[in-house]
């Protein structure tokens, strides 16, 4: 297929390789003949992720990036010689988990070979004595939990990606899990790591509860984005499967006084693994057969565990939800979202209508948490084109909120999708930044948020920067991707 035909979205400054032929027949080397792939097919389909406007680009006849190779390592020793061919050619290598992620992160934007962490799939270890599992980190996140639940355990980690991410995935952009209020976002429960550094080195970070043993340099690659290594194997916390679960739900008059009430139940040290407000507008949209949700706030408990525990925690739980103004639903509403909660076919309904479509979340500490959700949703009404803004807040801590924006809208005629989409980011980020917010809770940072990073971080960055050329002197690994780093071509 002649790939000329269709618009490339990332098209600048590809990598040029000039003998092709060379570079496949040495990939045929290392991971042998079944294990690389040039042919359309699979170019095709490794040439975008889940990024959302990509379903629009994809309706349109749009690629958002294509690769040259794909290829499926086996074994850690075939991604180092891969990682040190790609150096020598000066080659862009692309990590690929499940392609799930929402922001770009695993686009070819460059070309390059796309490292596809699939045959990584093994559980290799259950520790009960330590509450372990060590795994590859390629395996996908559905058969992860699905082994260990099947011996008794759980990670706790359910992101509603859960079927269609991988370990490796979670790690690289620090994800979060629908019942993360309780048993934390990935880095709480990743305790060990092994990576393949830029240059191919193998390094391990020992599994230990807790240590003294100089910075924690293992937290650099976790959240790194494949742009710093390719996480290969992981250690995680798992638990003995919950041996109760209680199923609680109130609405609240405003996101104010549900957020109040949710303040005063982790203040108490009190957990529900799932917490989730939904603004008015979602409420209105998902309980539209609850009588009592009208114009209402509803949020939906989850408490499970020991089930001593999890008595006290249902009770501690309707005290302060009740003092806060909140009005017991019952359980309909938690079983509606259980049932409902890996459904996504909203997002995909968008595009064939040319609504441009996207989530944005972002974190808060408490005390701006109602400020920002306010300051979006008001910007967001004033800028033209924008049919919908919402909102509902699903992770939780004593000390602040991840919030999760929806918005949608159909760009004015002098527009492209691509114009509208980014002055939606833009709006929704500058307000979250002005109220004193941060930019992403558990997506990542990918290609979207690369040029809002130095806001982000102030003069820290010039830190990372560094250990990027430190550790990735020829930019070969994920370039374009936490860093605004334009490819050259492997020069710096
Ligand atoms: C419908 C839907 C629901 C979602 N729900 C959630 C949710 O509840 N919580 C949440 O946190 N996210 C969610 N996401 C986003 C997405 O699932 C996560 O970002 C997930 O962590 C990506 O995993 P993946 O395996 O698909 O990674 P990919 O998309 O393949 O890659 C993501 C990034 O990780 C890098 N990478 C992949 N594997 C490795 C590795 N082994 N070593 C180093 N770098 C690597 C890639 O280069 C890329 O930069 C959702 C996405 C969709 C489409």
């Amino acid at each position: 297929m002649d790939f000329k035909e269709f618009e490339l979205i990332y098209k600048d400054n590809r990598c040029e390789i000039k003998d092709k032929q060379k570079i496949e027949s040495k990939l045929k080397e290392i991971v042998g003949e079944n294990n690389i792939s040039t042919n359309d097919v699979d170019i095709l389909a490794y040439s975008k992720d889940s990024t959302l406007i990509g379903m629009n680009w994809t309706i349109q006849g749009k690629i958002a990036g294509l690769p040259d190779f794909i290829t499926w390592p086996e074994t850690v020793e075939q991604i180092s010689e891969i990682l040190k061919l790609a150096n020598k050619e000066k080659i862009p290598i692309i990590p690929f988990g499940e392609g799930s992620g929402v922001v770009g992160g695993a686009i070819a934007i460059y070309g390059g070979i796309i490292i596809d962490m699939k045959k990584f799939n093994k559980i290799l270890k259950i520790n009960d004595k330590n509450l372990t599992v060590t795994a590859q980190t390629g395996i996908n996140g559905m058969n992860l939990e699905r082994i260990l639940n099947s011996k008794g355990y759980t990670t706790g980690h359910i992101p509603q990606s859960l079927y269609i991410s991988s370990l490796g995935g979670w790690i690289a952009h620090r994800a979060a899990g629908q019942f993360s209020t309780k048993y934390g976002k990935i880095e709480d429960i990743v305790l060990g790591m092994e990576v393949v550094l830029p240059q191919g080195e193998i390094i391990n970070f020992k599994t230990i509860a807790r240590a003294s043993t100089g910075p924690q340099l293992d937290k650099l690659f976790i959240g790194g984005e494949g742009t710093l290594g390719i996480v290969t194997k992981a250690t995680l916390k798992i638990w003995p499967y919950p041996a109760k679960r209680t199923l609680i739900s109130y609405v609240f008059p405003s996101i104010e006084d549900s957020f109040e009430a949710i303040r005063q139940i982790l203040r108490e040290q009190i957990y529900p693994a799932v917490v989730r407000i939904y603004d008015q507008f979602e409420t209105m949209r998902h309980f539209p057969d609850i009588d009592k949700a009208k114009d209402k706030v509803m949020v939906v408990f989850i408490c499970e565990g020991n089930s001593k525990l999890v008595d006290l925690e249902e009770s501690i739980t309707r005290e302060k939800s009740e003092k806060n103004s909140g009005v017991d639903c019952g359980e309909h509403p938690v079983e509606h979202w259980l049932e409902s909660r890996f459904r996504i076919t909203e997002t995909s309904s968008m595009p064939p209508y040319k609504i441009v479509f996207d989530t944005i979340e972002v974190a808060s500490l408490w005390e701006n948490a109602s400020d920002i959700y306010h300051s979006v949703l008001k910007s967001m009404k004033q800028l033209q084109g924008v049919i919908m803004i919402t909102a509902h807040v699903s992770h939780f801590y004593p000390n602040g909120v991840g919030i999760y924006f929806s918005f949608g809208g159909v760009p004015t005629k002098e527009q492209s999708d691509l114009e509208f989409y980014q002055k939606c980011w833009n709006t929704v980020v500058k307000a979250v930044l002005d109220a004193g917010g941060s930019i992403a809770h558990h997506h990542g940072i990918g290609i979207n948020r690369a040029h809002w990073m130095e806001s982000e971080w102030g003069t820290s960055m010039n830190t990372l920067k560094e250990i990027k050329k430190l550790l990735d002197p020829n930019d070969i690994l994920n370039p374009g991707k936490v860093y605004v780093d334009t490819w050259k071509g492997g020069e710096k």
